[in-house]
């Protein structure tokens, strides 16, 4: 049996054509589904019922446990049918909620700061997997009365987006499908460690804002601290994600993340805004948040409003990101399918 929730609504409404179901009812009984709309006083026929139980799954993942921080962030640990658990984190920003969602279970990358690294690739999410993770978490802020409004979305969570290309396109076209879940493509970002067979791909998305973690422009740093860069270097991944870059606004979101003594001197905010002369990006400084087993520290943040200074002084935008969720593990790059 098919989970509905690889569907677009359009799909959905085909199939319950053969039962001359209209389309706008099929589409108000599919939106229902995805919690869209409150239950309207609709009649499907008897046939349409059963033949609706018969061929799709409307199981949701499991909420396994969840964790609340001190600044509103909940974090959600979903366990899929074959057990296999990943990470979805709600973000609260003045109750605009963002949602962090997972594409793997695990990740293959290997990046050298991140804790989803320590568990490697377990499994790529299908599509439906994806999809549920928004309907599931969308779902508990409704029931909790803690949100109503479309949320933000990026694909933060577990995995490389781009490594799981097919399913992330598919997710991305049932959250995106204007008849059924319609969420705005500049709600949604993907984010990418520089996964570059991927970003050859992004003209196949619909429109959608990218992120690039850079987090050094020194070669020998950045394969220190993502890998991939050896096999696929920054520059390359910049130029061919400035061809492709699917946003509608057409600026890259570099994502920098600031480790102490690592690439957060003013030497690095000058070699980065000289490397990155001819792109139109915008930069996100991330002071990273160290946890146990992990050699990094986050700078003090003296020096990452030194960094910040320096970059503005060369007429480079930029902000500083305020990471969320700290307390309970639930910020970049902290994400595991463990016990919360
Ligand atoms: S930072 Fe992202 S791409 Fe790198 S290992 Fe962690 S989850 Fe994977």
């Amino acid at each position: 049996m098919n989970s509905i929730y690889s569907y677009q609504a359009t799909e959905f409404a085909h199939f319950l054509a053969d039962f001359s179901v209209k389309e706008e009812v099929s589409l108000d009984f599919y939106r229902n589904i995805f919690g869209e709309k409150k239950k309207r006083s609709f009649q499907l026929s008897e046939e349409a019922q059963k033949s609706i139980e018969t061929h799709f799954n409307l199981e949701l993942p499991e909420i396994d446990s969840l964790q609340k921080s001190s600044d509103g962030t909940i974090k959600f640990l979903l366990k899929f049918k074959d057990g296999k658990k990943v990470e979805a984190v709600a973000l609260n920003f003045h109750k605009n909620y963002t949602l962090c969602l997972s594409s793997q279970v695990g990740c293959a990358m290997k990046c050298d700061f991140c804790l989803t690294a320590t568990q490697g690739l377990e499994r790529n999410l299908k599509a439906h997997e994806i999809v549920s993770q928004y309907i599931r978490v969308m779902r508990y802020l409704h029931e909790q009365d803690i949100s109503k409004k479309k949320p933000n979305i990026v694909f933060m969570g577990q995995g490389e987006p781009l490594h799981n290309f097919d399913n992330l396109k598919q997710a991305l076209m049932i959250l995106r499908d204007r008849s059924g879940l319609d969420l705005a493509g500049d709600k949604i970002t993907i984010s990418t460690s520089g996964y570059l067979p991927g970003i050859k791909r992004l003209n196949e998305l619909p429109a959608v804002n990218m992120a690039f973690s850079l987090h050094s422009v020194r070669e020998e740093v950045r394969t220190k601290l993502i890998p991939l860069n050896k096999s696929y270097p920054w520059k390359e991944c910049l130029s061919e994600l400035a061809k492709n870059n699917p946003s509608i606004k057409k600026i890259l979101n570099i994502e920098y993340l600031l480790l102490a003594g690592v690439n957060d001197s003013l030497e690095d905010a000058q070699l980065l805004a000289r490397e990155l002369e001819g792109f139109d990006y915008f930069i996100n400084l991330i002071p990273f948040n160290p946890f146990a087993g992990n050699p990094y520290q986050r700078p003090s943040d003296q020096a990452v409003e030194e960094f910040r200074k320096k970059l503005v002084s060369l007429k480079v935008r930029t902000m500083v990101r305020t990471t969320k969720g700290d307390d309970i593990l639930a910020a970049c790059g902290q994400l595991k399918s463990k016990e919360i």
